[in-house]
C-alpha cells in the first residue's frame, strides 16, 4: 500500500503540516528510520523528481514558517538532488556505462538478515524507503551479499516511486565507494540499531569491513556545463508545450506569464503496477485542474495533436542525462518535417546550478546561498 497522495492540493496539505510540525527537528530526526508512514522526513521525491511540485513551490512553503537558517539542513537536502542530476550532467558516461549492465540480478529470496528483508518489502509494498535505509540495504547489498552495486540499483529503479536516474545511480555508487572513491558505505549493526530506534540489531549478520582495491579510478575530468541556447519562456505564435515525467509543472509557467500556448501531457505505461498507477492518478490531477490538457500515450498521438492545434512553436522539458525522451529520436526529425520549431527548456532553478556541480558537494554547498538569491522563490 502507498501512502503517498495523489492531488496536489492533499500534497501542498502535507508539506504545511510537515514544516508546521516536523521541519524544526528535521536536522537532528532525519537520520532515523521510525519505520513507515515515516512521518520524519517529508516523502516529497515522487512528486518533486517529477516536478509536480518544484524546488521554488516547496521553498514558498517551507520558508513561510521557518527562517532560512533555522532549515539550513533541509535546503541543503533538497539542493542534494540538484547537485547529483548537474553531476550527472557533466559525467554522462558513468550513466552510459551503467546502462550496459543489463544482468538484472534477481533479488536473493530469503537472506535471513531481518532489516534487509524488511526493507525489501517495504520497498515492494509502499515503493518507498528511508534515506538511510537505502544507505544500509545497498550496502547490504553489496558488501555482505557479494552482489553488484548495478544490479541494485536497478532493483531500485524498477520499484522506487521517485526513482531518478541520477540520485539513484550515484547513491549506489557512492555506497559502493566509487563516487568518493575508496571510500565505501560500510552498514553496521550497531548503526542501525541506534536509527531505527531498536527495531533491529543484525548483530554479526553484516560484513562491516571491506577493503576495496580502486584507489586508482577515476570518474574522469568532468564536461564543462553549456547552458542551452533556449527559448525564453515569453509569447509566441503557435505555441504548444508537452509535460512528461521530467516536468509535470511546465505549464503553471507559462500561466503565471499569461502567455496563451495549447498543452499535452504524455503518459506512458509503467511496468510496476504500484509506479503506474501513482503516476496515473497524479496525471489524472493535472489534467482535473487543467482541462484544456490533452492526454496522449505515445508519438503518433502528438504528431496529431501538432497538426490538430496548429502548433508552429514547441517547448518541451529539458532532459537531462538518463531521462531522454524525445532526445536522440526519430521524433525530433518528424516534428521538423511539421515545421515545428522545437526547444528543451531548462528551468532556472537548474541552469543556475548545474555549472556548480562539477566536483565534490562541499564545493557545490557554498554556492547554496547564491542560488537561493538567484531562485524565484515567492513568499
Ligand atoms: C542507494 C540510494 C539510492 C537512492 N535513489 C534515489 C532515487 O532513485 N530517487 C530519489 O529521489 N532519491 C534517491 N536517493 C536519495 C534519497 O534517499 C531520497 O531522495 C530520499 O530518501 C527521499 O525521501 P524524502 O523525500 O522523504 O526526503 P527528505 O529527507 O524529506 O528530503 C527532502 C528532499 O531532498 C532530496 N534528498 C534528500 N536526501 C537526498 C539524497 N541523499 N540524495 C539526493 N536527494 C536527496 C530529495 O529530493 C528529497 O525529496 C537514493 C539514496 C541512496 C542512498
Amino acid at each position: 500500500m502507498t501512502n503517498f497522495p495523489f492531488t496536489k492540493s492533499e500534497l501542498i496539505t502535507n508539506l504545511i503540516n510537515f514544516s508546521q510540525n516536523k521541519l524544526q527537528n528535521y536536522a537532528s530526526n532525519r537520520n532515523f528510520d521510525y519505520g513507515s508512514p515515516h512521518h520524519n522526513v517529508s516523502k516529497i521525491s515522487p512528486y518533486l523528481r517529477r516536478r509536480f511540485i518544484s524546488e521554488e513551490e516547496i521553498l514558498s512553503i517551507v520558508l513561510r514558517y521557518h527562517k532560512i537558517n533555522e532549515i539550513e539542513k533541509f535546503i541543503e537536502e533538497i539542493f542534494w538532488r540538484t547537485y547529483w542530476r548537474g553531476w550527472l550532467e557533466s559525467h554522462p558516461w558513468i550513466y552510459d556505462q551503467y546502462k550496459t549492465y543489463d544482468k538484472d540480478e534477481c533479488i536473493p529470496e530469503k537472506t535471513g538478515i531481518k532489516c534487509f528483508e524488511h526493507w525489501k518489502e517495504e520497498l515492494l509494498d509502499t515503493g518507498y524507503l528511508h534515506n538511510h535505509s537505502r544507505m544500509w540495504f545497498a550496502s547490504i547489498w553489496i558488501f555482505t551479499l557479494g552482489y553488484s552495486w548495478q544490479s541494485g540499483a536497478n532493483f531500485f529503479k524498477n520499484n522506487l516511486l521517485d526513482f531518478c536516474p541520477a540520485s539513484n545511480t550515484l547513491g549506489w555508487r557512492w555506497v559502493a565507494g566509487l563516487q568518493t572513491i575508496g571510500k565505501p558505505y560500510l552498514a553496521r549493526a550497531d548503526n542501525i540499531k541506534f536509527f531505527t530506534n531498536k527495531r533491529f540489531y543484525p548483530q554479526n549478520e553484516l560484513k562491516e569491513n571491506f577493503i576495496l582495491n580502486n584507489q586508482n579510478l577515476t570518474n574522469g575530468k568532468p564536461k564543462d556545463f553549456i547552458k542551452p541556447d533556449a527559448k525564453k519562456l515569453i509569447k509566441y505564435e503557435n505555441l504548444g508545450i508537452i509535460l512528461n515525467n521530467n516536468d509535470l509543472s511546465l505549464h503553471q509557467l507559462l500561466k503565471e506569464k499569461e502567455i496563451i500556448f495549447e498543452c499535452c501531457l504524455l503518459f506512458k505505461e509503467h511496468k510496476n503496477i504500484l509506479i503506474n498507477n501513482f503516476q496515473k492518478k497524479i496525471c489524472e490531477d493535472i489534467k482535473n485542474n487543467d482541462h484544456n490538457i490533452v492526454s496522449v500515450n505515445n508519438f503518433q498521438d502528438i504528431y496529431k495533436w501538432l497538426k490538430d492545434k496548429n502548433i508552429k512553436n514547441l517547448i518541451l522539458p529539458y532532459e537531462t542525462v538518463g531521462n531522454k525522451v524525445f532526445y536522440e529520436n526519430e521524433f525530433l526529425k518528424n516534428i521538423t518535417n511539421l515545421e515545428v520549431r522545437y526547444t528543451f527548456y531548462l528551468r532556472e532553478w537548474d541552469c543556475n546550478a548545474f555549472q556548480h556541480a562539477t566536483k565534490g558537494f562541499f564545493n557545490f554547498k557554498k554556492k547554496i546561498s547564491t542560488l537561493l538569491n538567484q531562485a524565484n522563490i515567492k513568499k
